[in-house]
């Protein structure tokens, strides 16, 4: 829901103070003895718009976006559900069990989050994600294991004289230790970046509330990255249902509306496919064009 600036009637979003569009500041003084609104809570201000929940007439200070984007007063903002997730009760319920029940309500019931608080510390997101990607790759590095100890004793080399032994298990105890200590450390770094990359679109779509809010967002949103536990299967379902999660997420923590949700969760990661896919074709058409030209 996007209110006209009273200047320039360019919309902003409810809890912008200055107008997007001329820049100028949105608390505007009422003007004494005039019929205009004044708000309810700020007899010296001009109230905007009326609160959708109470009907009183907010200024632009007193405006908020409720939990579907539309526009309410800061007091019936505060009488939102603000539910802590199961994840941010980590001292009551221990972090495995804070952890385990944060992940099946992503998964079964991602409307939760339009209830649930925005904020949480990026320390903690980041916490999840690290716990999230700790089952994925432990079964890869278990298969990099497997196929290294296995694969020699199914198909041995032919031995030659006098040449050492390849140690085909110390190389698979190598990538079994790489993928449990990397994968996880490049998870994390990626979604710090991913989420920085989401929350430049969302702002696009007038969002306001900060990036700790997208990254918690994003984080939680990786919870189906458990299922990697489940082999061949889990790691292909996985991604497409964390971005199904972040779309939820994102709609419900930062209380937008769904079209900037699933563009702040699909732009970015469509972009990237877009240019990797271009990159892919530029090089298979110069390929192409090269092997044609001979
Ligand atoms: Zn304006
Ligand atoms: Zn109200
Ligand atoms: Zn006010």
């Amino acid at each position: 829901m996007s209110i006209p600036c009273p200047r320039c009637q360019s919309p902003f979003t409810p809890g912008a103070t200055s107008c997007p569009g001329c820049g100028s500041s949105l608390l505007l003084e009422a003007v004494p003895g005039s019929t205009e609104p004044t708000c309810a809570v700020h007899p010296t201000l001009r109230g905007l718009a009326t609160c959708e929940r109470c009907g009183a007439f907010a200024c632009a200070g007193c405006l908020r976006s409720g939990v579907s984007g539309e526009a309410v007063c800061e007091a019936c903002a505060a009488r939102e559900p603000n539910l802590p997730m199961p994840w941010d009760e980590r001292e009551e319920l221990g972090t495995l069990k804070a952890f385990w029940k944060t992940c099946v309500t992503v998964l079964l019931r991602p409307e939760t989050f339009s209830r649930a608080r925005s904020e949480g510390s990026a320390s903690s997101s980041l916490l999840f994600v690290l716990l999230c990607s700790l089952p994925p790759f432990f079964v890869t590095g278990l298969t990099y294991l497997g196929m290294f100890i296995l694969m020699p004793a199914m198909f041995p080399l032919p031995q030659k004289e006098g040449q050492p032994e390849v140690p085909f298990a110390l190389m698979g105890m190598g990538m079994f230790v790489a993928s449990i200590l990397l994968g996880p450390v490049m998870l994390v770094a990626m979604t710090v970046i991913n989420a920085g990359i989401d929350h430049l679109v969302l702002r696009m779509g007038n969002v306001t509330r900060g990036f700790q809010v997208t990254l918690r967002a994003h984080a939680l949103s990786q919870a189906p990255w458990v299922l990697g536990v489940v082999p061949f299967i889990g790691a292909q379902v996985a991604p497409f249902w964390a971005l199904v999660a972040r779309v939820f997420a994102y709609r419900g923590l930062h209380r937008t509306t769904w079209g900037v949700a699933v563009a702040g969760a699909l732009l970015g990661p469509a972009l990237f496919c877009f240019l990797c896919g271009g990159s892919y074709m530029a090089l298979i058409l110069f390929a192409a064009s090269q092997l044609g030209g001979n």
